[in-house]
């Protein structure tokens, strides 16, 4: 697909009274899109020939819904400096007089003389084989429920995504997003359970409801509250 040319530039738009640095990506396209991006700076994305009363009415139109994403992301910057959320808690980063970066479950332990972005990388690096070895042991545990079936098992790759739990690929790959981490356990098991049950149902029919019920009687509980919950959770 074609890439669109465009033009970014800053520019100050109101937002419920208060003044809001934007940035302005102005491009052929049709379309006005507006985003809160995860560094928290709102994105406007307009047709070339927009004027400037048109962009400051669509901010307005939407302006509640800005608000709610601006101050979410406030909030989600000022938590990640203090905390993490492991397996639906909240766990804190503590300073550390020993030189070892550690996750308990109920501290992170950062050496004392590390910045926030030693602090983040090794987190990062934590948190993928951490994952990882978790999702395994989810897929291994499952794994004689579907077997049956005399499907192959699929080969699970860690990713993180911005809009997916997880995904199974026809290819043989089951998909799943680093950010499920986050989640409680119970959680992480629908997601690998969901994806397994489209090994032997692709779409979400009748019958993979049913083999859904079977695994877990309670999934559509779960299902109901993974679904309050963004993808983004990091
Ligand atoms: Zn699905």
């Amino acid at each position: 697909m074609k890439q669109r040319k465009s033009y970014r530039q800053e520019i100050w738009v109101d937002v419920a009274g208060e003044s809001i640095k934007a940035a302005l990506l102005l491009s052929d396209r049709r379309s006005m899109r507006l985003q809160v991006t995860p560094d928290g700076e709102l994105e406007l994305r307009l047709p070339l020939q927009c004027r400037e009363r048109d962009i400051q009415s669509f901010v307005t139109a939407h302006q509640q819904w800005i608000t709610e994403r601006l101050s979410a992301s406030k909030d989600r910057q000022a938590r990640s400096s203090k905390a993490v959320l492991l397996l639906g808690r909240e766990v804190p980063f503590v300073a550390s007089a020993l030189n070892e970066f550690l996750v308990t479950d109920t501290h992170i332990w950062v050496p004392e003389n590390w910045d926030d972005e030693q602090r983040d990388r090794a987190l990062e690096r934590w948190w993928r084989g951490h994952s990882r070895d978790r999702f395994e042991r989810l897929i291994d545990q499952w794994w004689p429920r579907f077997e049956v079936y005399g499907v192959a098992r699929p080969t699970l790759r860690v990713k993180r995504m911005r809009t997916r739990w997880g995904s199974l690929s026809k290819r043989g790959y089951i998909n799943l997003n680093m950010s499920l981490l986050s989640l409680s356990e119970d959680l992480i098991e629908l997601v690998v359970v969901h994806e397994l049950c489209h090994l032997r149902h692709f779409d979400h029919g009748a019958g993979f409801r049913a083999l859904m019920s079977e695994c877990l009687p309670d999934w559509r509980q779960r299902d109901k509250r993974i679904n309050l919950l963004s993808a983004d959770v990091l």
